[in-house]
């Protein structure tokens, strides 16, 4: 009988396991958000997945648990293991990934290269920080951010006043996480998929820019990487995903700085928009090597296959219709672009899909996909 995996959440990366599923033979399931979600093609339950009732029902028939986001709470994550459901990644994992304080704290045990950062419970301290570090900080709601949402750079405590005072009015108490502002010249991802016997494959590391805090394009892989570099960047993925015990696909953000070093920004335990490149450009793409990760399976060879390849995501802009004449036209003038749509409503901002271009000239590479996404600009 086929494997079954099971998938939290409803979004484009659930949506982009299916193809991956049906070509290992393993049957996916989705519990989706609310009904006619990215993933809807597989979704066999719809329901809240803070719920523990409802994702123990959803689990119940298949082998492995996994995820399309990080916000499945602590205690949902743990009623499935105590009722024996193989969850990848794990509780003990993904709980740095869905608090990045207690993730600073976790890479400095393990001797990670960070940013210089510190938790703050009351404006009197964010501004001793402010002081100590040339008055600008980058501030951090340390729960439920994404796409730049819970970021904030600030000269001046009184800038994350309302967080504060959320943060005053909530029972739990807490704290909010600041960190000195990287004069970063770049951004970096590094990808590295493991399996729970131990195995890991790495991915090449990646270019990535972001725009109002969303990732923009990702060159793959880095240019001008000295081996250097690469090689830091692979070994802090796998030390990453060894020493917090991560399963499936991990994605370590990073930082290069003018002086060559390159510190840790975030973690994300899924496929994740760094890694959508892999789809046309690896022997091996993230979704099918995260299926094979979570389902304990021999992990696919993560190395390109082309010398480049650029991926851009496309947003949904102002105009509420015209998005598959725009799709059309791309395909049209780009019959070597390979386009990816999410199914999505084309809300301002809301990423509905993406393009990516692989061949052996990066410059004629970026330009035929940047040609190409260029007709979903608004
Ligand atoms: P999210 O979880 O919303 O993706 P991140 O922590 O990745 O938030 O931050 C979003 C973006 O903000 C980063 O990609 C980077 O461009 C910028 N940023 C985050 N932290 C820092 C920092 N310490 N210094 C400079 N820029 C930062």
């Amino acid at each position: 009988m086929a494997l079954r995996v099971g998938v939290v959440g409803g979004g484009q990366l659930a949506r982009m396991l299916i193809a991956p599923a049906v070509e290992l033979g393993v049957e996916l399931r989705v519990l989706a958000e609310e009904p006619g979600m990215a993933a809807s093609l597989a979704a066999t339950a719809v329901g809240d997945y803070r719920d523990a009732e409802t994702v123990l029902a959803f689990a119940r028939d298949v082998d492995v648990l996994t995820f399309d986001h990080e916000h499945v709470p602590q205690e949902v994550l743990r009623a499935l293991l105590d009722a024996g459901v193989a969850v990848h990644p794990g509780p003990d994992a993904l709980r740095f990934a869905q608090d990045k304080l207690l993730m600073r704290a976790r890479l400095d045990e393990l001797g990670m290269p960070q940013p210089e950062w510190a938790a703050v419970a009351e404006a009197s301290q964010l501004q001793d920080f402010l002081d100590a570090h040339g008055g600008r900080a980058v501030v951090k709601t340390p729960r439920g951010g994404y796409d730049g949402k819970g970021v904030r750079v600030v000269s001046a405590a009184a800038e994350v006043e309302d967080w504060f005072t959320a943060l005053a009015e909530d029972a739990r108490g807490g704290e909010l996480l600041v960190e000195e502002l990287v004069d970063f010249t770049r951004e970096l991802a590094q990808q590295v998929a493991r399996r729970p016997s131990g195995d890991l494959r790495s991915y090449p590391v990646v270019e990535t820019v972001q725009r109002d805090g969303v990732c923009a394009e990702v060159i793959a892989p880095a240019p001008h990487a000295a081996q250097r570099l690469v090689d830091v960047a692979r070994g802090i993925g796998e030390s990453i995903a060894t020493g917090l015990g991560v399963t499936g696909m991990l994605a370590v953000e990073l930082f290069e700085t003018a002086d060559e070093r390159v510190l840790v920004n975030e973690l994300a335990m899924r496929p994740h928009n760094s890694g959508h490149w892999s789809q046309d450009g690896a022997v091996t793409s993230q979704f099918e090597q995260h299926l094979r990760a979570v389902l304990d399976l021999p992990l696919g060879e993560p190395s390109p296959r082309a010398a480049w390849s650029v991926m851009i995501n496309i947003l949904g802009g102002p105009a509420e219709g015209g998005l598959d004449d725009r799709f059309a036209g791309a395909m049209a003038e780009h019959p070597g672009a390979k386009i990816h749509t999410y199914g999505k409503a084309p809300r301002p901002g809301r990423k509905v899909g993406h393009v990516t271009v692989a061949g052996t000239d990066l410059d004629d590479v970026a330009y035929e996909a940047r040609a190409a996404a260029a007709h979903f600009d608004a």
